[in-house]
């Protein structure tokens, strides 16, 4: 277990990467294994490909955007990329597609 999640909480607040944009959805630090995902998935919304971590370089705004960043946190090594958020639409959405632990809330 990592340090910083609390023993019994698998939903809990993660440290996030710096250069994560502002929002709801983010990339957490310490987490990365390099898998690629994001920039096959989502290469609009995410940033730090020529680097060793990824982030989140922009939010989704559109439908096709909100299910390119769903393709890419459901398929992210080490689960590492999370929802902050509380809305019930994306909550709902991530529960019922089994992912309810990347959601902080
Ligand atoms: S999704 Fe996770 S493992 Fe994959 S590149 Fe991003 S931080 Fe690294």
């Amino acid at each position: 277990m990592r340090p910083w999640v609390h023993a019994g909480t698998l939903n809990a607040v993660r440290p996030r990467v710096h250069l994560n944009v502002v929002g709801d959805f983010y990339v957490e630090d310490r987490c990365c294994t390099q898998c690629g995902v994001p920039f096959s998935e989502a290469p609009a919304l995410f940033g730090g490909e020529d680097e060793d971590q990824c982030f989140v370089a922009r939010q989704p705004e559109t439908p096709e955007e909100l299910a390119a960043m769903f393709r890419a946190l459901e398929a992210a090594d080490l689960r590492c990329i999370r929802y902050a958020g509380k809305d019930d639409s994306i909550l709902h959405r991530l529960r019922a597609t089994g992912n309810a632990d990347v959601c902080d809330h």
